[in-house]
């Protein structure tokens, strides 16, 4: 696919384009080349001021937008109509766009966008290393074999739907990815979460926390279920619940790896 960013439109072309990219989890080494390409080129940048703090710098000439991030769908609006008008834009996420994050927002408003010419802007996804796979391979092979990624938050999903798939999940022995797992505006959900999963996997099951990863800041824990305490958790870590087979082994450093077999 080399040389897709490049067949984007020149800026001043009666339709823009309009290129999703993820960041990665934090640092410029796990970022693509494609997605640092893409935002070279781009007349106008738009994210949470977080991820464009990751993004930058700029360099003069490139419009910086700023939003908040609770309005997803507005900024995937404003993206699209700015592409609309001609402009060459990027939009960012951390991770990956499309793992919780703005390639899905972008799709449903161009569903129900009734301008025309919101349907001619040249889209890209450009895919980045998601928070799980990059806390993942610190660990050592956690998502070595079958997983799911599921999002504690609520704010997009009934807290009922939540429970429900920690509980079928569980039950599929599945190991588990969680995003978004404690926020001040939602400071118990975690502790509930867990009691889901305590009552199906046990105390010794391994439990990979993610803090900041490839971030100033950066811990990796590895814990049990047991012994996980809420608090340990925020909205910066990701969280990985080890399957009935996910197991560690010692390394000469005293500390261990942890991987899900491929086989049993
Ligand atoms: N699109 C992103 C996820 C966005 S949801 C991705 O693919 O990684 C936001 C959640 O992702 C956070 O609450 C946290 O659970 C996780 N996350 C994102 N970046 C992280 C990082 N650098 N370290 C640890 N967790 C991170």
């Amino acid at each position: 696919m080399a040389g897709r960013v490049s067949e984007v439109p020149p800026q001043g072309s009666d339709t823009g384009s309009l290129t999703v990219v993820g960041l990665g989890p934090g640092s410029q080494a796990q970022r693509t080349p494609e997605v640092s390409a893409a935002l070279a080129a781009a007349t106008d940048v738009l994210g949470y001021q977080t991820y464009l703090d990751l993004a930058g710098p700029f360099r003069p000439g490139q419009r910086v937008h700023a939003s908040d991030n609770r309005e997803e769908l507005d900024r995937a609006r404003h993206a699209l109509s700015l592409a609309a008008a001609g402009a060459r834009v990027v939009l960012v996420s951390s991770g990956d766009p499309g793992v919780f994050a703005m390639a899905a927002a972008v799709l449903e408003a161009l569903e129900h966008a009734e301008d025309p010419a919101w349907h001619r802007v040249a889209l890209h996804i450009l895919p980045g290393v998601s928070a799980a796979q990059a806390a993942a391979a610190l660990a050592g092979a956690p998502l070595g074999h079958d997983f799911c990624a599921l999002s504690l938050s609520d704010n997009l999903k009934p807290w009922a739907e939540i429970e429900r798939r920690l509980t079928l999940v569980c039950e599929a022995d599945l190991v588990l990815a969680l995003y978004n797992p404690r926020s001040k505006a939602r400071p118990d959900q975690f502790a509930r979460a867990l009691a889901v999963i305590r009552e199906q996997r046990t105390a010794d099951t391994v439990v990979v926390l993610g803090r900041n990863i490839a971030r100033s800041g950066e811990q990796l824990e590895v814990t049990t279920l047991g012994k996980l305490d809420p608090e340990q958790v925020d909205m910066r870590t990701v969280v990985i619940i080890g399957s009935s087979r996910t197991r560690r082994i010692e390394r000469p450093d005293g500390g261990c790896w942890v991987y899900t077999p491929r086989y049993y």
